[in-house]
């Protein structure tokens, strides 16, 4: 009598083989990242902080310029010609009257004079020429001083 052989494929109580799990070692993919563990994308690594750490208080412009308001009369230069000015005293637009003085430049002139042997009274002439001397600006109205033109 053949019997037939018991099969051994699965026994009483006989569990079959689990397959071995290493496909989930494989994965690529964990969905549960247990630990610190670095992330897997290499390539999603964020660099610290690539822009340049800005201060929270933006630049100050600059200090506040306070204008003040200073009335200089433009383009009055006084020279050795009368000019039109205005004077404050008298509050008008004049065109200033000259008076000549000695002044730096006269007397400079005059020891110059002297120094080459100009004694006898040619070192005097420097007093008597308009060019060497110092010009006063004055107001024809009220004889203001408005501006000294120094040649020195
Ligand atoms: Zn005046």
């Amino acid at each position: 009598m053949a019997s037939a052989p018991p099969l051994e494929t699965a026994g009483p109580g006989g569990y079959p083989q689990p397959p071995p799990y290493e496909e989930p070692m494989m994965n690529p993919h964990p969905q549960y990242p247990q630990g610190p563990m670095p992330p897997p994308y290499s390539y999603a690594k964020v660099p610290q902080c690539p822009y340049p750490v800005q201060s929270q208080s933006p630049p100050v412009t600059g200090p506040v310029v306070s204008v003040q308001t200073i009335y200089v009369q433009p383009g009055v230069v006084y020279g050795d010609r009368p000019v039109q000015a205005h004077c404050p005293v008298c509050a008008q637009f004049v065109v200033t009257r000259m008076d000549y003085s000695a002044g730096m430049l006269a007397w400079l002139s005059c020891v110059a004079l002297s120094f080459f042997g100009c004694i006898y009274g040619c070192c005097l002439i420097p007093f008597c020429v308009d060019g060497l001397k110092d010009v006063k600006h004055t107001c024809p109205n009220c004889n203001n001083i408005l501006g000294i033109y120094k040649r020195l």
